[in-house]
């Protein structure tokens, strides 16, 4: 039997899903939408094939690097909570 369960809560119940994901590497951010991933129907964890999250890297150091142009660029606040 190779039933996959979440890491977090041990539940074995998968979505496949399309989300939001945000990477950051030193200071910088890629938000990347539509982003396949199995996501656990009990705790909501989120869990990314290596091949999607190798994609969304070589993209950031693409964007990072090269004079390369994403679709949209967003200003984003930051603030600490008060
Ligand atoms: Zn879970």
């Amino acid at each position: 039997m190779n039933e996959t369960r979440c890491y977090v809560c041990g539940y074995s119940d998968f979505d496949e899903r399309r989300v939001e994901y945000v990477y950051r590497r030193h200071g910088k951010y890629l938000i990347v939408r539509d982003v396949p991933c199995e996501v656990c129907l009990h705790c909501g964890e989120r869990y990314y094939a290596g091949a999607t999250l190798l994609k969304i890297e070589r993209r950031f150091k693409a964007l990072a690097e090269q004079p390369v142009r994403s679709q949209l660029t967003l200003q984003v606040p930051v603030e600490a909570f008060a």
